[in-house]
């Protein structure tokens, strides 16, 4: 049997990071970036105001108060967007909106609720310091200025501030796109009757889920039967219009049932696996196609098998297939609240319920392969080494998030 970390180094080594392309910012949620990426502009871009209000001279309202207003003739009226440059004498004042262009010789704005809200003149009450109520040009970056490093995934924030940078379009690697495959004759869709000898397909539609999760866009395929030619051509047809394949079931021992195997090993580039893990101890992995290669998993039939070979091992190749570590992934410490015990020489993966007030996490009962009920219960994955059996409660473990 291979060690999982073996295993999991293979498949790393294997991949290839997805081409870097320009990529427009309508598509680029997920995306990771190829190359640093800095403003050729100030941010913000022109001197503006931050409140409704009025631009001044701050020296003409510094002895305003509620006991001796100032009341200075309004000029202008500036609004958002309009780009007309304007300036201001002394002694006067120009209506100005949130955003809009600060006028040329205003050193402050004096907000709204400090006047009367007068049109033609406006009664100040309150002075306003110099700069008061005004983003100056560049307050938030300078033009040349890092804003975003290569590698860093696009979220929210790292999009909002491409945009506000005017980048329409960045260089990076895409979302992988996943293909998803259950096979088995044992397989019927969720929703329709309930057969005697079937079951419901839960794997495609938690593998999906799991690859969404990842940071995959991805297409669920119709389940397919036990017939290696079927597989093939299952297979053949996903790879078409994936970055990433992943079947599930058809991979054990190598019975005459077993049809992902017996499909894919006439290919001779996937490799069939024993790994010392419990779940997921049947696993393959190869290349698929001329390059740039569809790398392909074929995870075991049980869906909790499915989804922890899924967390251990192509959750870290979809980080790969974008240039990224799977550092994020590694397992932090916790302490058991009650004891767990593993097969020797295979590494455990027993679902637990992390409580993160206590910092403790209790295993749950039911560890068997088929029992995703408890799979939905658990919130981590609790590490048992190999060459460990038992472990007594009160002992430091590592754990794995799931999602
Ligand atoms: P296999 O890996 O094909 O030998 O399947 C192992 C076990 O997982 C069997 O009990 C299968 O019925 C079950 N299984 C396989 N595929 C799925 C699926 N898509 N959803 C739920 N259970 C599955
Ligand atoms: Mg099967």
């Amino acid at each position: 049997m291979q060690s999982v970390d073996s295993y999991r180094d293979e498949i790393i080594g294997a991949l290839t990071p997805l081409a870097a392309a320009e990529i427009s910012l309508t598509d680029a949620d997920g995306a990771v970036l190829a190359a640093d990426v800095t403003t050729a502009w100030p941010l913000p871009g022109f001197d503006n105001s931050a409140m409704d209000g009025y631009a001044v001279m701050a020296a003409d309202v510094q002895t305003a108060s509620e006991d001796n207003p100032v009341t200075l003739p309004v000029t202008a009226e500036v609004a958002a967007g309009d780009t007309t440059g304007r300036a201001l004498a002394s002694g006067r004042t120009i209506k100005i909106m949130t955003g809009a262009l600060l006028p040329a010789d205003a050193d402050a704005v004096v907000p709204v609720e400090w006047t009367d809200g007068g049109s033609d003149t406006v009664t100040i009450t309150r002075p306003a310091e110099k700069g008061h109520a005004v983003r100056r040009t560049g307050d938030d970056a300078m033009p040349g200025d890092l804003l975003l490093t290569a590698g860093t995934r696009l979220g929210p924030a790292q999009i909002g501030v491409l945009a506000a940078a005017g980048h329409g379009s960045v260089l990076a690697h895409r979302r992988p796109r996943a293909a998803v495959i259950s096979t088995g004759n044992e397989l019927s869709e969720p929703g329709s009757p309930l057969v005697p000898g079937l079951i419901w397909d839960s794997n495609s539609y938690m593998l999906a889920s799991a690859a969404r999760a990842a940071g995959c866009d991805v297409i669920r395929h119709a389940v397919v039967r036990d017939d290696p030619a079927a597989v093939l051509a299952a297979i053949e047809l996903a790879a078409a219009t994936a970055d990433l394949l992943i079947t599930s079931g058809g991979v054990s021992m190598g019975g005459e049932h077993d049809a992902v195997k017996a499909a894919l090993s006439i290919l001779g580039t996937v490799a069939f696996r024993k790994v010392a893990m419990q779940p997921g101890m049947p696993q393959g992995f190869g290349l698929l196609g001329s390059p740039p290669h569809t790398p392909i998993f074929t995870l075991p039939g049980n869906p909790v098998s499915a989804l922890v070979s899924f967390r251990v091992f192509v959750e870290p190749a979809v980080r790969a297939l974008q240039n990224l570590s799977a550092e994020r992934l590694a397992p932090r410490r916790s302490k058991l609240a009650a004891p767990a015990s593993s097969p020797a020489g295979r590494r455990s993966f027993l679902r637990g319920v992390f409580d993160p007030r206590a910092g403790t996490v209790t295993p749950l009962t039911g560890q068997g392969s088929h029992q995703i009920a408890s799979m939905a219960r658990a919130n981590v994955l609790i590490i048992v080494p190999e060459e460990v059996t038992a472990l007594k409660a009160g002992v430091e473990v590592d754990i794995l998030d799931i999602p």
